[in-house]
């Protein structure tokens, strides 16, 4: 399909397109019983799944992953089946379509992966264990078939040890002793797929709540209770939202968010049952530039997207995490308003350009090793864009009608692209063929550059705009565009179509503008770059009315640097009204640098209140080095106890990049400032090895031991990578590439990327067998090749120049000679 564009960057020349296997039976109801051994880091299990037959079939394949198989029964019948460590092939004698089969498996294992026992890096007994079978890693506790196709109700008994608290999907609806053990009995009566079962087991305080009929629960670690009304408060008035926005309601009985110890993410969707990061939980001090709510929004409304309708397999992932990112950001508009709405859709922007910067792809992408590396940019931020630029063009009426539709058709099962883009066509009566070809299986985004002229005899304002982006991508993406031209008492709007590469349009205005803002209130994914002069841009940056607008031209200034630059941004730290606005104003300073930059960012310091802008302030400070006034201003923040956690995380960091003499022993001092999630531990760690380098080693390696938290760890490993890398430290980054906890793995890559040394290579190597971690792996040890290469083309140029230069002295040598001998 020539018309499809498939970016690059992404799909390395080995990678296949994927697709799931098309078994020849629906499941039913998969019924399980686990026991959990803290003590052993195992368990063991029965699991009964009910299958229907669907099409003539002789072979039964299910997941179980390096179990220990123990018995396989079929319809209560020893059954002939064999195992290889991954799938359970059973045969099936006499079933016809229609009919139903019971397999039961009776397994033990020790997962490395899909239950995780805490703390994770250690072979102690576990104080408490959680699931994460999102992508395919549920099959490490629970056999059963694992792909998002197949969806089934569930029964979960767990058995652990009295005292402890134990949940999973769905009702409790029986609980019994077993000498030293409970069982603990779930049920849910609506169809999920099996990466969406799970269950917790740990000491946890309970605090109830209810919304409508649905019980809610907010669970935490024993001791955290304080910290629950902080983070789940709006728990109810989320629901009530996404309820009502998509005309359907909560679809579980019951809704329990169970923050955990060292989740490997944010959170995790379960169905009726979110796990999240204890990191959430948070103190007063860290809610001045720390909420909640987007990891609570995002989560709920994935109960909808994600677990009430299933993506259909891996590509089209999309359809969970695109919906679940854009109702976080409907929630903080309904909650926070317009401008903060903007602001969260700027962020995703950033977030997914700079992504787009190093890879595209179609948002609907085939071509992957494991699933896991579909979940980036593209899925996220990019999918929510373009789901919002999808509800602007059908009109967001329309868009909650097809969502409803959705979600009533696809009630229970799963769905895929088209199911939710015949929804949107049936809802708003449009053709949505081509909008669907170019953002969504093409890769890419357009990128737009404008410029206005004004006819002050013909009192024309003539704008003219060029579509950039590369031929890999869709050229043009055929889109409308609005146009808003801001003049002495008066506002124009105009519309802007892409019917080929550049749009023109002619608006007759009662005088010269002030301003003309492109897509001043964020309707379409699009990257806008005004071509324009600096005084231009900022008589945009003052007089467009939005904040999205605003963005827009503060971006473009920053590139334009300069005086005029200097003093628009500075003007606009320290009156715009919204704090997004401010802090990206300090962005912008940092980065057009000089003199007027630096004392509008120390002078900001003095008045400014938000810690969300000082953060900001503060690490933009970092790029303004050897000066006096600058160090002064950071080193007062760091060690001011009423200032942000993460403000006093980025000064530590700043002082080091600044070249503060006695950075190093500021940071070391940091060292033990109490903060959330050890946030300026954390920073004073990469301060210290930027400060000290090779002088920090000791410090640096003390912290990497698991006398410290995951978090310190991790820090620490990262860290390493600012020191010379002499067999010690590889063999040290080596050493912790072994760890557990995918946060530890991760920073030794993250050291890699900094220290791109090749004899890292068998490292990432060996990194690249964690779904988690390959693909970071897989792109350092790329770059660490190129790198090596052109370090290779310089020494051959070197070499080069050093051959031709001392040809040259003996040429030189030769003429003096020759010179010499002239009479
Ligand atoms: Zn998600």
């Amino acid at each position: 399909m020539h018309w499809l564009k498939g970016g690059k960057g992404f799909a390395y020349p080995d990678y296949k397109p994927r697709w799931q296997p098309d078994p020849p039976f629906t499941v039913e109801h998969v019924s399980a019983t686990v026991t959990v051994d803290l003590e052993h880091r195992s368990i063991s299990g029965t699991s009964a799944i009910t299958l229907q037959v669907a099409r003539p079939a002789d072979t039964i394949v299910l997941h179980a992953a390096d179990m220990e198989i123990q018995s396989v029964k079929l319809d209560g019948k020893s059954a002939e089946y064999s195992y290889d460590g991954s799938t359970i092939k059973i045969r099936l004698p006499e079933h016809r379509p229609g009919s139903t089969a019971r397999i039961e498996v009776e397994y033990r294992a020790t997962p490395t992966r899909g239950v995780w026992f805490v703390p994770i890096d250690s072979d102690a007994p576990a104080r408490a264990a959680w699931t994460q079978g999102e992508a395919e890693d549920n099959r490490y506790w629970l056999p059963g078939y694992d792909y998002p196709d197949r969806k089934a109700t569930l029964e979960l008994a767990i058995r652990a040890p009295t005292g402890l608290f134990v949940d999973a999907n769905g009702l409790l609806v029986d609980k019994r002793e077993l000498g030293g053990l409970t069982e603990w009995r779930f049920r849910l009566d609506e169809r999920i797929p099996l990466y969406l079962a799970a269950f917790v087991v740990g000491d946890f305080e309970v605090y109830e709540d209810e919304w409508r009929g649905v019980k809610l629960r907010y669970i935490v670690p024993r001791g955290r209770g304080g910290l629950v009304e902080r983070s789940f408060s709006k728990t109810p008035r989320i629901m009530e939202f996404f309820s009502n926005y998509l005309s359907t309601p909560f679809p579980y009985p019951k809704y329990d968010q169970v923050a955990v110890e060292e989740f490997i993410f944010g959170g995790m969707e379960n169905a009726s049952i979110t796990i999240l990061t204890d990191l959430t939980l948070h103190d007063e001090t860290a809610h001045r530039e720390y909420r909640s709510e987007p990891l609570v929004a995002h989560e709920m409304a994935h109960q909808w997207f994600g677990d009430l309708v299933t993506c259909k397999d891996w590509s089209h992932i999309w359809l969970n995490e695109g919906f679940a990112t854009l109702l976080e950001a409907l929630w903080a508009r309904e909650d926070l308003g317009e401008e903060e709405f903007q602001h969260n859709l700027y962020r995703k922007l950033q977030t997914y350009l700079s992504e787009a910067s190093r890879y595209t792809r179609p948002i609907v992408e085939r071509r992957y090793r494991h699933p896991q590396e579909l979940f980036d940019a593209h899925s996220y931020p990019k999918a929510a864009l373009v789901l919002w630029t999808i509800a602007n063009t059908v009109g967001e009426e329309n868009f909650r009608k097809a969502l409803r539709l959705y979600l009533a058709e696809k009630r229970g099962q799963s769905a895929d692209t088209e199911d939710l883009k015949r929804s949107l066509e049936e809802a708003s009566h449009m053709d949505l063929d081509r909008l669907f070809d170019e953002y969504v299986y093409s890769a890419g985004h357009p990128v737009i550059e404008y410029s206005y002229k004004w006819d002050d005899k013909s009192k024309t304002l003539t704008v003219t705009a060029r579509q950039t982006q590369g031929d890999d991508q869709p050229k043009p993406f055929h889109i409308e565009v609005e146009l808003l031209a801001v003049g002495e008492g008066y506002t124009e709007t105009a519309k802007l179509r892409f019917d080929a590469e550049t749009a023109v349009a002619a608006l007759h205005l009662p005088s010269k503008p002030l301003a003309a803002c492109l897509d001043p209130h964020f309707r379409v994914l699009a990257q806008l770059k005004p071509k324009l002069p600096p005084g231009e841009l900022a008589s945009a940056l003052k007089h467009c009315p939005t904040l999205y607008a605003k963005e827009v031209a503060l971006t473009a200034l920053a590139e334009s640097k300069g005086a005029t630059a200097a003093k628009a941004a500075a003007e606009l730290l320290s009156t715009a009204g919204h704090w997004g606005l401010r802090a990206d104003a300090a962005r912008a300073l940092a980065r057009i640098h000089g003199p007027t930059a630096k004392k509008a960012l120390l002078d900001a310091l003095k008045s400014e209140k938000d810690a969300r802008v000082r953060t900001a302030i503060a690490e933009a400070l970092g790029s303004f080095p050897d000066d006096e006034a600058v160090w002064n201003a950071l080193t007062e923040i760091l060690h001011n106890p009423q200032e942000g956690y993460f403000t006093r995380a980025a000064a530590v960091v700043s002082l080091a990049r600044t070249k503060y003499p006695r950075a190093a022993e500021e940071a070391r001092k940091a060292l033990s400032y109490p903060s959330h999630a050890d946030a300026i531990a954390r920073s004073a760690l990469k301060a210290l090895a930027i400060a000290a380098g090779d002088e920090a080693r000791s410090t640096l390696e003390e912290y990497t031991s698991p006398a410290h938290s995951y978090l310190l760890r991790a820090a620490a490993t990262a860290a390493l990578g600012y020191l010379k890398p002499d067999q010690k430290l590889l063999d040290r980054l080596a050493q912790l590439a072994r760890s557990r906890h995918p946060r530890v793995k991760g920073a030794v890559i993250s050291a890699a990327s900094t220290l791109l040394d090749e004899r890292l290579l068998p490292v990432l190597q060996e990194l690249q067998r964690d779904p988690e971690t390959y693909r970071a792996a897989r792109d350092t040890a790329e770059r660490i090749r190129k790198h090596a290469e052109k370090g290779e083309e310089y020494r051959k140029l070197r070499e080069e120049i050093e051959k031709l230069r001392a040809e040259s002295r003996e040429l030189y040598e030769k003429v003096e000679i020759m010179e010499k001998r002239l009479p």
